[in-house]
């Protein structure tokens, strides 16, 4: 810290730092970290109280917790992954979907690294590792307004009751989904002609999720499996095993779609489950561990920096939970702006922080690591499914074959070839069979011809998924490029609208 001023009984205190974060979740803690082994000056800002820090509302399952490509930065993963309170499950290798009402059970592999962790374990780990690297750390402290002239210049915040002013050359905002730093910023006001690359998101990017860790009082019988099962709305149950005694049941679900009463709906599903009657919640800090919020389902935001500002994790859309993508966007994207910030402000001159200055976060994002890129590529999935009703969702899902699924939904080829069509399609009408068998249709009050051309709108989808993946990989390395690159994206979104009918009031997110 340069400067504090004022008295402790004075009504507000002022302190300057290089960077401000705020919050002490994933993303937070990467920025915070990298940005002060980068020898900048750090403060990170959490309304937890130190105690509480690091309880996070998440299914705590983690893909490939010591792979340094997917954690980048200073933060020691592997010394993390190690510690025994923190990485639980070492175990899980399948995925399974369980469609009950339709007697359809998926088993897919799911390949070896993926892991339950300890979510608030793995969170106070990361906030310690962040402190030994440098970083003030300020707890109990809840920020509440910014500010700004042509860039954003700190945040306005009350600490232990008191109010505090940080002024800073940066905000890295690792607040979270919605966050109401964000909020707070008055985009239009700075300094950014022509005006601000900065996307500004709507609720309907998010998506509501709940979840509560529930001790059995016997083993359960999928601990070495991620199982998800449908609901009514777009998204889903889960039960992801910790242990085969402590399990993560939530579900979640896509804003844009009818609220479902997340806690209700929940206690509903595991009613009558054998394995959960007589289990208690597990309990953090002294209360039953359940938590709910928003979290980023749909695709990152086409920037995320903005003049002395930068968001980061879920409230930049950055992080995708249901392709295991939560942590890992939070921490990609949290160490990218803690590196290019920090050069940013070490190397400005001029005493303004620019959104050029501070493109190179963009730029890693999507083309120099990558993950932004995948993440916007599979948005198009959201956006078919949505349209299709879940009801033809399930009934695709139940059509295609195991082996076949990912064919359709990844392949990197613009065309679908011969020989996956010769195979699915035999796939698909052997499961259709079983279907009829089984009156699933009717079940599902949905018709063949309704659920075909789901199939078929999700293989059209995958090709403008592909199309899309290769425009975002071009994504421009100077900002002046970018008002161009996101007419042509913005083409195909309408492209990809028309292809499969997405009405004119669902077109834009
Ligand atoms: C129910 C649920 C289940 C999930 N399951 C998974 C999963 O299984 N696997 C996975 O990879 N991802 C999962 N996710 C997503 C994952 O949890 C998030 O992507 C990730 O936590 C985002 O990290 P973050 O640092 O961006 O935000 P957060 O973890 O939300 O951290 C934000 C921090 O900022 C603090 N804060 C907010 N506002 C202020 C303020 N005004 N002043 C001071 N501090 C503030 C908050 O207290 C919080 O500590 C799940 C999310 C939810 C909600």
């Amino acid at each position: 810290m340069d400067s504090a001023t004022g008295s402790s009984s004075a009504a507000s205190q002022s302190e300057s730092y290089e960077i401000v974060v705020v919050g002490g979740g994933v993303a937070g803690c990467f920025a915070a970290a990298t940005a002060a082994d980068q020898g900048a000056d750090v403060v990170q800002i959490e309304r937890k109280s130190e105690a509480k820090a690091g309880h996070i509302a998440c299914g705590d399952a983690m893909k490939s917790p010591t792979d340094p490509d997917l954690y980048p930065g200073p933060i020691d993963m592997t010394a993390i992954a190690a510690t025994d309170d923190v990485l639980i499950d070492g175990n899980i290798d399948q995925i399974e979907w369980w469609d009950e009402d339709i007697g359809v059970k998926k088993v897919l592999p799911y390949d070896s690294g993926s892991n339950v962790v300890d979510r608030y374990e793995f969170g106070r780990e990361l906030l310690r590792q962040t402190a030994t690297l440098g970083v003030d750390q300020e707890f109990n402290t809840v920020v509440n307004g910014v500010v700004q002239g042509e860039q954003v210049e700190g945040v306005e915040a009350v600490r232990d009751g008191r109010p505090v002013t940080y002024h800073a050359d940066l905000v890295i905002d690792a607040g979270g989904s919605l966050s109401t730093v964000m909020a707070a910023v008055d985009f239009d006001e700075l300094a950014a002609a022509p005006e601000t690359t900065f996307e500004e998101p709507q609720y309907r990017q998010f998506g509501s999720a709940y979840r509560e860790v529930l001790v059995t009082p016997e083993d359960v019988p999928y601990d070495n499996a991620l199982v998800g099962k449908p609901l009514e709305e777009l998204g889903y149950v889960w039960y992801f095993p910790r242990t085969a005694r402590e399990i993560n049941v939530g579900l979640g679900f896509q804003m844009s779609e009818e609220p479902v009463e997340l806690v209700d709906r929940l206690r509903e599903d595991i009613r009558d489950r054998p394995e959960y009657q007589g289990a208690e919640h597990a309990e953090v800090d002294g209360t039953a561990d359940k938590l709910g919020a928003a979290l980023g389902l749909r695709r990152p935001l086409d920037s995320m920096v903005a003049p002395g500002y930068i968001t980061v994790g879920c409230n930049a859309g950055a992080t995708h939970p249901i392709s295991g993508k939560g942590i890992r966007g939070a921490a990609v994207t949290g160490f990218s702006a803690g590196k290019h910030g920090a050069r940013a402000v070490r190397e400005d001159e001029d005493g303004f922080v620019s959104e050029a200055d501070l493109w190179p976060h963009n730029y890693f994002v999507y083309v120099e690591h990558g993950l932004g890129t995948t993440i916007a590529s599979k948005d198009p999935y959201n956006v078919a499914a949505a349209n299709a009703g879940m009801e033809n969702v399930r009934a695709a899902v139940a059509l295609l074959p195991e082996t076949e699924i990912a064919d359709v939904v990844s392949s990197a080829e613009d065309s679908f070839g011969i020989t996956n069509a010769v195979d699915l399609a035999s796939g698909v009408l052997r499961n259709a069979v079983d279907l009829y068998r089984n009156d699933v249709f009717e079940q599902l009050d949905t018709s063949k011809r309704a659920v075909l051309a789901t199939l078929g709108d999700f293989v059209q989808t995958r090709i403008y998924a592909d199309r899309l993946e290769r425009h975002y990989a071009n994504y421009p390395e100077t900002r002046e490029e970018f008002f161009e690159w996101r007419d042509t994206r913005d083409a195909l979104d309408a492209a990809l609208d028309e292809q499969i009918g997405i009405p004119a009031r669902d077109s834009k997110y």
